[in-house]
């Protein structure tokens, strides 16, 4: 069972409190009647679908009812982190050793 840390509750349970809510950080177009049909295509449809970290929203349904953002590798399943929703996009990007 996986376990998932709440940011708001501060409290690490179950998958069962939790829903899966889709991809994290895909940002409404502005003015989408501008769009052509492919672009609001993509904006509806086309996701990343990762292998390794993904940006995912979840929802504590069970729990503050609150939703957030949670990085999980795809490969091992295993949450990397989870934040608040409207906190910016974490850099995952290897940092450089500071010797
Ligand atoms: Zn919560």
């Amino acid at each position: 069972m996986l376990l998932i840390h709440c940011p708001y509750c501060e409290e690490t349970l179950p998958e069962l409190e939790f829903a899966y809510a889709g991809e994290a950080h895909i940002a409404r177009p502005a003015d989408p009647s501008a769009l052509s049909d492919e672009e609001w295509r993509d904006f509806l449809f086309i996701r990343t679908n990762a292998r390794g970290p993904h940006f995912e929203r979840w929802r504590h349904i069970h729990g503050c009812a609150q939703f957030f953002n949670a990085v999980r590798d795809t490969v091992s399943d295993r949450f990397l982190m989870t934040y608040k929703a409207g906190a910016p996009r974490p850099d995952l990007s290897p940092k450089e050793d500071a010797e």
